[in-house]
């Protein structure tokens, strides 16, 4: 057995001692390279991940979202801002969004907005906007500040489309006023009728014993404009409060006829056939009688003033499932532009020289009154269609039951109905 000189014993140990811990080190720089490897790779798949979530934030937001710089340009948007705008994002790239707003006070107020969000602020205002399509649109906008690493490179906006909820609220209003201006009006209309009823009756009179001719034209121009007032005042009557109606079950057939038999001898003279038709002999609706004549009244004399080279009226009855009758005024008049559709209904709205803009609007309020719908169809230059639903009354519906006219004839007739009016 050799026995090794101590001086290399010392070495070859220094040696495995070196090797030992450069293996180590070797296998520590391994271990750390790993570990921040994978602190890296953590990194960058969080970073995706934000940068996912961001981007769905704005792709799938049903709100329009927009990203400005600090030059309020719009240099990013969603789909739903470019619906708004009605236009493609590549068309309003790099834009002033300022200049959606028209209205300049607007314009300033948003602009001064702009400069509070790129100093840290958030903000929130609802603002009335053009899109490219000429539509005005009710926004209500927030915006905050578009922070990368700590500096403020613009703002983001989101937009939520208010423009019906804003009609809504407004309808709501107008129908709260309407329904006070009425209750007054209907308040006042009785307060005149009375010394009306004196002055009609003193200028009859007066009108009676007249011998000069001078004065009779002015006498009748008085009972002209008397009767005008009174009419007017019997519009308004109506929008008092309906515990003042008294409500009766009563024939809607014979109302009808007896609107027909009125306005026929005036639809005579303008060429105009009203052609009625109905399913039943009788139909019973709980209603005030006069009021429910006033609307056929309103609705027809609308018809035939819409007709000026004469044609065909179309007054069809129609009752569904027992429970409603329907009553269709189809008529081939001028029609009612788009525009107008919304208005109708609204006090003293009339595009007519002679008209009080009252008929359609005491039309609604009374069968509103009688739990029923009044619809409004209409093409220009092709027709109109007015469409009121009525409840028909109970004991009818009972002795109807079972016995009802077979539904293909009434189908029939609406199919009909369908192909002449074309809307
Ligand atoms: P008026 O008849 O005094 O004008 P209404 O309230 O009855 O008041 O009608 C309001 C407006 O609605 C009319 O002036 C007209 O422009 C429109 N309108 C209503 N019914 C018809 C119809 N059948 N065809 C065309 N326009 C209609
Ligand atoms: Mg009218």
């Amino acid at each position: 057995m050799t026995v090794l000189d101590p001086a290399v014993e010392n070495i070859s140990l220094l040696l495995t001692l070196v090797v030992t811990i450069a293996s180590l080190f070797v296998v520590l720089l391994f271990t750390l390279g790993y570990i921040s490897d994978k602190q890296l790779r953590m990194k960058s798949l969080n970073l995706q991940e934000s940068e996912n979530r961001y981007q769905s934030f704005i792709d799938l937001n049903p709100d329009g979202v927009f990203i400005l710089d600090r030059k309020r340009r719009i240099v990013k948007c969603n789909r739903a801002f470019e619906q708004l705008c009605s236009r493609p994002f590549e068309q309003f790239k790099n834009t002033d969004y300022t200049l959606f707003i028209k209205d300049p006070e607007n314009r300033s107020k948003t602009k001064e907005a702009f400069k509070k969000v790129l100093n840290g602020e958030t903000s929130k205002q609802t603002v009335t906007v053009t899109n490219f399509a000429g539509e005005l649109i009710d926004l209500e906008a927030t915006s905050v500040p578009h922070v990368v690493n700590g500096e403020t490179i613009g703002v983001i906006g989101i937009v939520k489309d208010i423009t019906d909820i804003k009609k809504a609220e407004e309808l709501v209003r107008q129908s709260e006023k309407l329904a006070v201006v009425g209750e007054l009006a209907a308040g006042v209309a009785h307060e005149i009728r009375n010394p009306l009823t004196t002055l009609k009756g003193f200028t009859q009179m007066f009108f009676a014993r007249s011998s000069e001719p001078e004065n009779e034209k002015f006498l009748k121009i008085m009972l002209d404009e008397i009767e005008r007032i009174n009419f007017i005042v019997s519009e308004f009557m109506v929008l008092a409060k309906p515990h003042m109606t008294i409500m009766q079950p009563k024939d809607i057939i014979s109302i009808l006829k007896s609107v027909k038999a009125i306005l026929d001898t005036q639809a005579v003279l303008k060429n105009i056939e009203i052609d009625f038709r109905c399913p039943n002999e009788t139909i019973s609706v709980v209603c005030e009688e006069n009021q429910v004549k006033q609307v056929f009244m309103n609705v027809i004399k609308n018809a035939i003033e819409a007709m000026k080279d004469g044609g065909t009226i179309q007054l069809i009855v129609d009752q569904e499932k027992d429970r409603n009758v329907t009553i269709h005024v189809i008529d081939e008049g001028v029609g009612i532009p788009k525009e107008n559709i919304s208005q109708l209904g609204q006090p003293f709205f009339t595009t007519k020289p002679e008209g009080t803009g009252l008929g359609l609007m005491v039309s609604y309020k009374i069968i509103e009154n009688h739990n029923g719908k009044i619809k409004i169809a209409s093409e220009e230059n092709k027709g109109t269609a007015v469409t009121i639903t009525l409840p028909v009354a109970m004991s009818t519906r009972q002795e109807n039951h079972g016995i009802v006219r077979d539904a293909k004839r009434r189908n029939a007739t609406i199919i009909q109905y369908k192909k002449r009016s074309s809307f």
